[in-house]
């Protein structure tokens, strides 16, 4: 399963390796084998490595372009 977290700034992007800077969006997301899976290993993910995966996209919103962690579907199940 995908959490959106907010960086308190001691976060490592597992991917890509950087620091997640305090106050930057980052992604936790439970993998098996690099695949999404409900229970698995988790993994941080930063904002760029997440967009790559194909974890995150951006969607505009009042002028602003903001990243999304979740499928609009995602959200309607919230
Ligand atoms: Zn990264």
């Amino acid at each position: 399963m995908r959490r959106g977290c907010i960086s308190l700034g001691r976060v490592n992007c597992d991917v890509c390796g950087r620091v997640i800077q305090y106050p930057e969006r980052y992604l936790c997301i439970d993998e098996e084998n690099g695949v999404e899976v409900e229970k698995g290993k988790m993994v941080r993910y930063c904002a760029g490595c997440a967009f790559n995966k194909g974890y995150a996209h951006y969607k505009e919103e009042k002028g602003e372009k903001t990243l999304s962690f979740f499928t609009e579907t995602d959200i309607n199940q919230v």
